[in-house]
């Protein structure tokens, strides 16, 4: 057994898309990055590469690479599971936070847990996502951002 865990955070800006766990989340802002800013899609592939002791994102699938750009974080992760799988190690279970503000994420919890639970190839039981705000503080409380923690187990 190996145990990962993943921390990302983004910031808001006008004008992008918020992806969530490879869905679509309506709101009138998104995450601002060189993908398409998945902030819990890193978190999740952070955790599952320190598990695997293979290094992290910025490694993997590093910004100076164009093949990255817009890239679908949820397809990063499904690169990035095949990696270490082939090692031999698979997924246990994963287990993740998103701290945000805004928008309400409950609604759109199942449908995260289902998009990871495919990239992963595992039965969506083994995914599980929470959502929580931080009471207005910090910067998810002034809805400046998203953030994320994952943890993986691997077997
Ligand atoms: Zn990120």
């Amino acid at each position: 057994m190996r145990i990962g865990q993943g921390v990302d955070v983004h910031a808001f800006a006008e004008g992008r898309g918020l992806m969530l766990g490879g869905v679509d989340v309506p709101h009138p802002r998104g995450l601002v990055g060189y993908s398409d800013a998945d902030v819990l899609a890193h978190a999740i592939i952070d955790a599952i590469l320190g598990a695997a002791g293979m290094g992290d994102i910025g490694g993997m699938f590093p910004s100076s690479d164009p093949r990255w750009r817009d890239a679908r974080s949820i397809e990063l992760l499904r690169l990035a599971y095949e990696r270490v799988r082939g090692a031999g190690l698979s997924v246990v279970n994963v287990d993740a936070t998103v701290v945000a503000q805004e928008p309400r994420l409950a609604p759109h919890i199942p449908a995260m847990r289902a998009s990871i639970a495919s990239a992963l190839e595992i039965d969506v039981a083994r995914v599980n996502v929470k959502a929580t705000t931080t009471d207005g503080l910090g910067f998810t409380g002034s809805g400046e951002g998203i953030a994320a923690l994952a943890t993986v187990l691997l077997e």
